[in-house]
């Protein structure tokens, strides 16, 4: 049968340990054994339906992996203390001294610090190229690349990575293809198209309160079992572990994801269209004029739409720093970083999530100083959303003609 995620999420079956309803919070950073030789083989990699320590892995964590695994069509799972705990374990699990990673350009601003300035440390260099060139990225494949890595909604430039082509240039160099599909959980399943290994920051859409951080691998249960191992698994050995209280509260999160993302993105279609007919520099995958617009298409689960962020850019970093405060004061939503909230997010990107970017590079890549990002939040009317940012826009000289007289909001 197909992969559906929204049914995968529907159907898990935890119980408590009483018969409840939620599965029971593992309070415990250590477990008995019945036996010593259970033990023993614990040690020796048998751990299967066994606990050791919660460092290593608990039953609440397992609960959301398990959850995850199921929404990401993967074999296997494991969930770490943040999203950049899940990237740089994976990283250092792939690529030993001397190895080399092929990644996009418009990533994360931490990832992007990650491998630009932290991995060189450990002998591991990283070639930062455009994820829409197909031809620079397999130029830029040396004989020691091991990881080719891109997210699937580029942050905050909004590419669309083709991972179906992605995945053909990886597997005919052997090479592992690490996406990061943080925007467009549910809008599309990179593991359906050939990505070997798929991280979340649960942070954001997954958890969707703004209330926790969190991260998550999945994967081939090879190579989760792999970061997991005892005497080398960089996520055994690094301690990046996510607490079970944590876990359970995003679990819990988890379940309305299916109804959450089709809000956010059916919001953010409709302030983009809106957008568009004033004329505006709005970028979002969903529209037809986006670059990407038929590869979303062709990877995404229709019914989730292209997610909830877009990027509007005003012109300058003043205009925008006037444009959010501005939209702050009237409610639009707040002036932060992250995504996934209730509630509308925006922030400039150039200054804030992408800083981490050298200016020089910001402008290669096309991300101007006065771009905003938004995440769409849950708003339930969003024509009235629409017409107050609208004024927002009118107010600091954005636009100089509404195209809607409804004022009186
Ligand atoms: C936020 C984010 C991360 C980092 O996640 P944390 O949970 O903050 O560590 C990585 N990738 C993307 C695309 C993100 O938006």
């Amino acid at each position: 049968m197909a992969h559906n995620p929204a049914n995968n999420i529907q159907d898990l079956q935890f119980f408590g340990e009483f018969g409840g309803v939620n599965p029971s919070i593992s309070d415990s950073s250590t477990f008995t054994f019945m036996t010593a030789k259970a033990m023993m083989d614990t040690f020796e990699g048998d751990q299967e339906g066994s606990f050791l320590y919660s460092r290593h892995s608990s039953p609440s964590t397992e609960y959301l992996a398990k959850a995850l695994a199921q929404l990401e069509n993967t074999a296997s799972a494991q969930v770490y203390a943040s999203g950049m705990g899940a990237i740089s374990t994976t990283l250092m699990q792939l690529c030993k001294q001397g190895n080399h990673i092929v990644s996009s350009r418009t990533i994360y601003g931490g990832s992007y610090a990650f491998m630009k300035h932290f991995l060189p440390q450990f002998g591991v260099e990283t070639r930062f190229v455009d994820i829409t060139d197909l031809e620079a990225i397999e130029a830029a494949i040396q004989p020691n690349t091991k990881v080719l890595y891109c997210e699937t909604l580029s942050n905050p430039m909004l590419e669309v990575a083709d991972i179906e082509a992605l995945s053909k240039i990886a597997k005919q160099h052997q090479i592992c293809l690490v996406v990061d599909n943080t925007f467009t959980p549910l809008c599309i399943t990179p593991a359906n198209h050939g990505a070997d290994v798929v991280i979340h920051s649960l942070t954001k859409f997954i958890n969707g309160s703004s209330d926790a951080v969190g991260g998550a691998i999945c994967g081939s249960h090879e190579f989760i079992e792999s970061v997991k191992n005892v005497n080398n698994g960089a996520g055994m050995l690094l301690g990046q572990t996510m607490d079970s209280l944590r876990a359970a509260s995003i679990l819990k999160n988890l379940r309305t994801l299916p109804i959450r993302m089709q809000k956010h993105s059916a919001n953010a279609m409709y302030l983009t269209s809106y957008f568009q007919e004033l004329e505006l520099k709005c970028t979002y995958p969903g529209l037809q004029n986006h670059k990407g617009n038929n590869t979303f298409q062709k990877l995404g689960n229709a019914e989730f739409g292209f997610s909830g962020i877009f990027t509007l850019d005003v012109g300058s970093i003043e205009k925008a720093t006037e444009f959010m405060e501005l939209m702050q004061h009237e409610n639009v939503g707040y002036l932060a970083v992250s995504l996934g909230f209730y509630k509308t997010l925006f922030s400039a990107s150039g200054s804030s999530t992408s800083s981490e970017i050298p200016e020089d590079e910001q402008q290669e890549m096309g991300l101007s100083p006065g771009l905003v990002r938004f995440s769409i939040g849950l708003d339930h009317d969003i024509k009235r959303t629409a017409i107050q940012i609208e004024k927002c826009l009118m107010a600091c000289g954005v636009i100089s003609k509404q195209k809607n007289s409804e004022l009186s909001v």
